[in-house]
């Protein structure tokens, strides 16, 4: 088989061009990072739960009407997509206290937010993807007002989509990040769900213990992160194969 093109390299993903033109295939990788990629490390089977339960998210959230990147999944690590034109932007949905925005409002992790909050932050490393007020985001042309109600609006839907499906195994929503894309249409373009839905990019603690489920297990040393993954995964039925494997052939004489 030719050796497909590379076209970007990512921290955890990378892609390559895809079979028709107008699609890439992305590959989940098992590099976890974090603090700006200071703290890194490779965690065995976390790309392979990732590309699941990204395809989970993904596939329910297209169910409701809410357009996505995600075309299917190819195999354990890959899935096709249509190539889109990322918005500079991580778009960041907060429900509950946590993370930098606790930190910068000195309250405490899990305290209620009044609604949920919607904010931006610039994708640059370099900067450390800097918190970022909308007129920045207008003034700097990353996106236009239309484009940034617009890009509110299918934060606000994947929300309650995925604290829905969270509340149903027992998990909080604390927040989450997603990256929204422009997909061209002849002379339209609209706005869809792009990048990947996963532990990685969401905070999710057990509702009954407060257990975290999510990347914090990586960034605050609190245990097995595939642990922690896979269950999420085991809870949503996704990946039935996650389930204890028998034990090994014993010798009968
Ligand atoms: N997040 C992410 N990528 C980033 C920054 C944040 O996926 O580069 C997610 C993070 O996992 C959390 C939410 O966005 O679910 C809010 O993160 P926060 O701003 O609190 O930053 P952190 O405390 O992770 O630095």
């Amino acid at each position: 088989m030719a050796r497909r093109k590379k076209i970007y390299e990512g921290k955890a993903k990378t892609l390559f061009e895809g079979p028709e033109p107008g699609t890439l295939v992305q590959y989940f990788k098992d590099d976890a990072t974090a603090y700006n990629a200071e703290k890194r490390d490779v965690i065995e089977g976390k790309g392979v739960l990732n590309n699941r339960l990204s395809e989970y998210f993904m596939t329910g959230l297209s169910h409701i009407g809410v357009p996505t990147h995600f075309l299917k999944r190819i195999n354990m690590r890959e899935q096709l997509i249509r190539a889109v034109e990322i918005i500079p932007l991580e778009v960041i949905v907060r429900n509950y206290a946590a993370g930098s925005m606790a930190k910068r409002m000195g309250m405490e992790e899990g305290t209620p937010l009044p609604r949920p909050i919607v904010e931006f932050s610039y994708k640059d490393d370099s900067l450390g993807d800097p918190l970022v007020p909308e007129e920045y985001i207008i003034a700097f042309g990353w996106a236009s007002q239309q484009d940034l109600d617009d890009m509110v609006a299918l934060a606000l839907r994947v929300n309650d989509f995925m604290s829905g499906v969270m509340y149903g195994v027992g998990i909080k929503l604390v927040d989450f990040k997603i990256e929204i894309g422009r997909l061209y249409d002849g002379d339209y373009q609209r706005l869809v769900v792009a990048d990947e839905i996963s532990p990685d990019s969401c905070r999710l603690w057990d509702i009954e213990s407060g257990q975290k489920l999510d990347k914090d297990v990586f960034r605050r040393d609190l245990g097995d992160l595939a642990d922690a993954y896979a269950e999420v995964a085991r809870r949503l039925g996704v990946m039935p194969n996650t389930a204890p494997q028998p034990s090994k052939p014993t010798l009968i004489n």
